[in-house]
């Protein structure tokens, strides 16, 4: 069994080929120098650490070589060859498979303007993030384009370290994608209240980075002088080696519901994959996040190994931003009508809702755990295709689980 990409989803998938009882080898390929490590608290967690942030290991060495994982470090997949079952690594060796999982991720979508150099930078890895945080303190001056996850997050975090940001969205609003607007204002309310400024609706007609600080010129004529410019605009998958391989893309590795890749020996997974989500009737989604690239991890090893057993978990991520969590289950755009359920200390969940009442996501914003067991029993509510009764669903007296079991 080999694996390229040692991140949340490959690693995941190694680990679950052994607890599936799986004897044979199992090779780990990853192009980073580091252990396999967690992303989530790159912008939050460990970009606020005191010192020099430190990596979360998803796995120190002494337990992937317990489970007897060769993990190839430093080291990438440079082709794929599916007629003879092996692929070519950077250093020049052939690995033979059986069979392969392809979760090489994502990577940041590049601001495609000229005029950045050494201080426009992007964040996916730990390497960028001990980049990012050596400019983050007291009177240093950030830019961050874009009001997405990773602006935003990183936007809280380089308050918290005392910079001054500034942050640039071209849509009308932050959070635009995936998020509804009334729990977007409540982040972006937080955001306003610790002085952070951001500009909705404008582009970046041009850049100035002389490696010492940057001049942005906005579309709508103002000028903004700072001394990193973070660019956070979305992430691409990662499907080179596939497309080079022959097998088809579509918004990243096309695979079935059981993560199957167009070659039958190929399984893809993670955020470098499109998938049938069956509880949105077969709707083709790629996802990017950090509970689904270890489901996935765990079903491609289960498939790789005949399971043949199809996706079937709902979407669910979270975001962390001063003392608030965001946490969405499903899709909200699935939805057409909105129910509110207010909570204690400011917190609310919005259930969105097929015509037929059908219960097809939940999103929730509060101070801390606020939202989370709620978001957790609407997930199950969605898995099981539920109509709950809208009054129930508004009133907090009335607890989700009373729900789940009628
Ligand atoms: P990745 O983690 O990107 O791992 C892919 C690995 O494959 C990489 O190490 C890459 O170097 C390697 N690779 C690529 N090509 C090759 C090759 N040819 N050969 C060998 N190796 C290769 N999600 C949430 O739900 N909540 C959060 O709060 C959250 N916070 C995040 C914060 C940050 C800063 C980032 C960047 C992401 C965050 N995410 C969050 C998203 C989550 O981390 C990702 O969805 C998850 O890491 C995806 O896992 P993956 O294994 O598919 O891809
Ligand atoms: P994102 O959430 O897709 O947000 C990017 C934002 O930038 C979008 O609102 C996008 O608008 C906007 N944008 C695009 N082009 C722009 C431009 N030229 N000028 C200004 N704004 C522009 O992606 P991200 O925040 O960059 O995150 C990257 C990756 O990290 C994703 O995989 C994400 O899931 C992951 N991540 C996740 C979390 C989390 O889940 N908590 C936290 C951090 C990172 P459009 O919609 O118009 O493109």
């Amino acid at each position: 069994m080999v694996i390229i990409g040692a991140g949340e989803c490959g690693t995941r998938a190694a680990f679950a080929l052994r607890e599936m009882g799986y004897d044979g080898t199992v090779t780990l390929v990853g192009a980073e120098a580091h252990l396999p490590y967690e992303r989530p608290p790159l912008s939050k967690a460990a970009m606020v650490a005191p010192d020099t942030p430190s990596i979360k290991a998803i796995s120190d060495a002494a337990r992937l070589s317990e489970h007897r994982i060769d993990l190839l470090c430093a080291i990438s997949a440079t082709s794929i060859d599916r007629a003879n079952r092996s692929i070519r690594l950077s250093d020049g060796l052939d690995l033979d498979y059986d069979k392969l999982l392809v979760a090489t991720g994502a990577v940041p979508r590049k601001l495609p303007l000229p005029g950045l150099g050494a201080r426009c930078v992007y964040l996916r890895t730990f390497d960028d993030a001990l980049a990012i945080r050596a400019h983050l303190r007291q009177g240093s001056h950030v830019a961050i384009i874009g009001g997405g996850f990773i602006g935003l997050e990183l936007a809280a975090s380089a308050r918290k370290l005392g910079a001054e940001v500034t942050v640039v969205e071209a849509q009308p609003r932050i959070l635009m994608r995936g998020v509804p607007e009334e729990i977007a204002t409540v982040i972006l309310e937080a955001h306003a209240a610790e002085g952070v400024d951001i500009v909705c609706g404008d582009g970046i007609a041009a850049i100035d980075d002389n490696g010492t600080n940057v001049r942005i010129g906005l579309s709508s004529g103002r000028l903004v002088a700072v001394d990193l410019v973070i660019i956070g605009i979305g992430a691409m998958p990662v499907t080179a080696l596939a497309e080079t391989a022959g097998l088809t893309l579509n918004n990243g590795i096309a695979v079935d519901a059981q993560l199957r890749t167009s070659d039958p020996n190929v399984f893809a997974a993670g955020d470098c994959c499109s998938f049938p989500l069956a509880i949105y009737d077969g709707r083709r989604v790629r996802l990017e996040a950090w509970r689904s690239a270890q489901e996935h991890g765990a079903l491609a090893a289960r498939n790789m190994l005949g399971a043949d057993e199809a996706h079937a978990s709902v979407p669910w991520f979270w975001s962390d931003q001063y003392g608030l969590t965001l946490q969405i289950a499903g899709l909200p755009d699935e939805g057409e009508n909105t129910v509110r359920r207010d909570l204690d200390d400011g917190a609310f969940i919005l259930f969105h809702l097929k015509q037929d009442g059908r219960l097809v996501a939940a999103s929730g914003v509060g101070p801390g755990n606020a939202v989370a067991r709620d978001i957790r029993l609407a997930e199950m509510l969605i898995a099981r295709s539920a109509q709950p009764d809208i009054d129930a669903l508004a009133a907090p007296s009335i607890k989700l689980k009373s729900l789940l079991a009628a």
